[in-house]
């Protein structure tokens, strides 16, 4: 049995377009003001926005409260979670509370250990315990039985359903690779809807990747998004090559960051070329943009990279 839950990106999904998710970090502080500005940044280049999780393991505004202001503002959000900082208890009290506030997506995850958290000017929360009472994959799989069966994961009843469209992330780049398409698999299995995968520079090696999972069927059963995030600059493309496990940067592109006389163009252009080449491979059916904490430069590169105006269903 297929379930529709009626969240906008399953339609748009659905009626077979190109779908267009965009990232909306919260801020690491209460203020509801400074997700409104980037709603406000980014309205309308989207189908939903993708609402982070504590990214980098840095402590920031509950991706719950913030998808609600979303929400409020007139956007779909994705919601993301992690397991990192809650058991099941909490994992499903939060599913129900999100479900109750209107929230529709949501994004499973592992989570970046709490180590990545202390870098640069800040100090993070390095010594926090991670919980991992249940994996990405688990995660998914009570997400589902809270949707198809209305039942938590220990069997009891729940009443209504909780109806959310189910994302999972794909690093496929990241070795052993042949382990994250079989992962991929599993979390399809479990019931994944979509996938939003880790940052594509190198789409010869990406497309190589899609092609297996093309091969294995993964393809016909979900929809994939690959991640675009704009580079700002060479500093930060070397940071993602040298850093971030699975990010493969080309050094063609390092070395037109380098060299560029304008950064911030450069950049967008990259992002532009990245999403019309993602977009010819068999079996990609969106793509998932991010600029971090640089959100204005989207609309731009959405609307030069031809995904404008979004489909209204
Ligand atoms: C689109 C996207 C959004 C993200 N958003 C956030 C966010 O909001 N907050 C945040 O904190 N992080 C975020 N991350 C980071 C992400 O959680 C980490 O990159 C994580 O390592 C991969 O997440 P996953 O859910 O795909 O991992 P999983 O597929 O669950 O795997 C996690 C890691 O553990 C390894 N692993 C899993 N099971 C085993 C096992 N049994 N034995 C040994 N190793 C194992 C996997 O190989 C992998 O390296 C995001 C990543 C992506 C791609």
């Amino acid at each position: 049995m297929i379930v529709r839950v009626g969240s906008n990106l399953e339609r748009v999904l659905d009626a077979g377009h190109f779908a267009v998710t965009a990232e909306v970090g919260p801020p690491r502080g209460p203020d509801p003001a400074a997700v409104r500005v980037k709603a406000g940044l980014v309205r309308g280049i989207a189908d939903a926005y993708n609402v982070t999780d504590n990214q980098t393991a840095v402590v920031r505004m509950s991706s719950i409260a913030a998808a609600r202001i979303l929400l409020d503002e007139g956007l779909e959000p994705v919601m993301q979670m992690t397991c990192r900082d809650r058991n099941r208890i909490a994992v499903q009290s939060d599913l129900l509370g999100a479900s109750a506030l209107g929230i529709r997506n949501c994004l499973c995850l592992s989570g970046d250990h709490q180590k990545s958290g202390a870098s640069g000017k800040l100090k993070g929360h390095p010594g926090a315990k991670n919980v991992y009472d249940i994996d990405s994959i688990q995660l998914i799989s009570i997400i589902k039985r809270l949707r198809d069966d209305a039942r938590q994961e220990g069997g009891d009843p729940i009443e209504p359903a909780a109806p959310f469209f189910i994302g999972a992330a794909w690093t496929p780049l990241s070795p052993p690779q042949e382990f994250r398409t079989i992962r991929l698999a599993k979390k399809i299995d479990a019931g994944a809807d979509f996938i939003q995968t880790q940052a594509v520079y190198d789409v010869p090696r990406f497309a190589e990747a899609v092609k297996k999972a093309r091969d294995m069927g993964l393809t016909r059963r979900v929809a994939i998004l690959p991640g675009i995030i704009v580079p700002r600059s060479a500093g930060m493309l070397t940071y993602m090559k040298e850093r971030v496990p699975g990010v493969e940067v080309p050094e063609n592109l390092l070395a037109r960051m380098k060299s560029a006389s304008d950064a911030r163009e450069e950049g967008m252009r990259i992002a532009v070329e990245l999403i019309r080449a993602v977009k010819e491979i068999p079996g990609v059916r969106g793509v998932h943009l991010q600029a971090i904490e640089s959100e204005g430069v989207l609309p731009e590169i959405a609307e030069r990279a031809g995904l404008l105006p979004r489909p209204r269903l």
